[in-house]
């Protein structure tokens, strides 16, 4: 079990009582995006290719807290950027754990460590440090284009775990990702005593650097039936910090409508229409988002292209938590799956094996933000940085 039972009471709690108002689009998660700058320059983050005014702004103590009660959502997230540079981040999250709100601090954890040694936080059931991780060593520190990243973050994990605090992990898996070294990382994360895992396919948005490395569709449910299929070697014990209705829409078993209201986002420019990773303009205020934004132009069925092949969790999570909540299927198959979660699946052992013999690790991605590799005459291969001079680091 990922998620702690008073959570889950909170979560269903609010979910019933907002179907039992009749209300149609309710948030379930507010994104509150205190900043945007970050201490890392990942190959993925459409964030940081801000401008340098923009990256130097915060939201202050008072905005967030303005965000937060104009939306009534249960949990909130708080991503970046890089949210432990935030001045006031002390302050906001005791602000949040004043109104009862299940945080997520989604961090690197490059100075978990450290700010847990100055005691800026105290564990409680509310707080849960949700530390970006993208997979085994070599991988994570080649995803996030800086070496000893995963070192430092591992180290961030096991000083919060000991210290008492909730601790997750949030993986993000772009095409050419290697199933068996994700299912080794899972492994590795779960000996290192975090609560649960979060895990979603990438996502081609507009503000990312790199557009090529992104999952489609049918991609996203071949990698996905591989990774958490044939569980029965002890991995069934693998504890995820979300819906399992949720994976199972990954692995392709289920279809599901994105729910872009399920996840609000708010920044620096206001509520983000229409969700976490389109920006199609701005609203002043909540009710104003969820009034004026045309919700039925967006998700698969709308034919919107850009979101044809989009099955993030921050669009389809809400779905499969109103799913379990308001349906007797949903809470049915929500049961199975907590239950009967060894999947096994003969094909998806098959393509696991196929897959252990291909040529998988960072070198195998060369579109990486600031990389490239250099082929060699007698056909070794060499990183170097693109830069104006080309400056080599490997
Ligand atoms: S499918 Fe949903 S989450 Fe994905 S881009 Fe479209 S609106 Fe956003």
């Amino acid at each position: 079990m990922g998620v702690p039972i008073s959570q889950m009471w909170t979560v269903a709690s609010y979910v019933l009582g907002r179907r039992l108002r009749g209300q149609k689009r309710y948030p379930l998660v507010l994104m509150l995006e205190p900043l945007f700058r970050c201490n890392l320059a990942c190959a993925g983050c459409g964030k940081i290719q801000y401008p340098p005014h923009i990256l130097k702004r915060d939201l202050s103590v008072e905005d967030c807290m303005k965000a937060v009660d104009e939306c009534p959502a249960p949990m909130v997230s708080i991503p970046g950027g890089e949210p432990l540079l935030h001045p006031q981040i002390k302050e906001i999250v005791e602000a949040l754990i004043k109104r009862r709100k299940y945080i997520y601090l989604c961090t690197n954890a490059l100075l978990l460590k450290k700010k847990l040694d100055e005691g800026l936080f105290t564990p409680s059931k509310y707080l849960t440090f949700s530390v970006h991780m993208d997979g085994q060593q070599e991988n994570h520190d080649f995803a996030v284009c800086r070496e000893g990243t995963y070192q430092k973050a591992t180290a961030g994990i096991r000083t919060a775990v000991e210290m008492g605090f909730r601790v997750t992990t949030n993986t993000t898996l772009f095409d050419g990702a290697d199933p068996n070294s994700v299912r080794r990382f899972f492994d590795e994360m779960m000996d290192l005593g975090v609560e649960g895992m979060m895990v979603s396919p990438g996502y081609a948005y507009d503000k990312a650097p790199d557009q090529s490395g992104f999952l489609q569709r049918k991609n996203t449910n071949t990698l996905f039936e591989m990774i958490l299929s044939n569980r029965h070697d002890g991995r069934n014990k693998w504890r995820f910090n979300q819906s399992p209705l949720f994976l199972e829409f990954l692995m392709g078993k289920r279809d599901y409508e994105c729910t872009p209201w399920g996840n609000p986002t708010y920044n620096i420019f206001g509520w983000q229409k229409p969700c976490y990773l389109l920006q199609e303009g701005y609203c002043d205020s909540f009710d104003e988002l969820m009034s004026q934004t045309e919700w039925e132009e967006y998700g698969v069925a709308s034919g919107n292209p850009k979101c044809q092949q989009c099955m993030v969790h921050s669009g389809y999570e809400a779905t499969a938590v109103d799913s379990t909540f308001t349906s007797f299927g949903g809470l049915w198959g929500t049961i199975k799956a907590m239950v009967f979660n060894t999947y096994a699946s003969p094909p998806a052992r098959e393509l696991l094996e196929e897959e252990s013999k291909k040529p998988h690790g960072p070198m195998e991605h060369l579109v990486q933000l600031g990389f490239a590799v250099d082929v060699k005459q007698d056909g070794s291969r060499e990183v170097i940085r693109r830069t104006d001079e080309n400056e080599k680091v490997a």
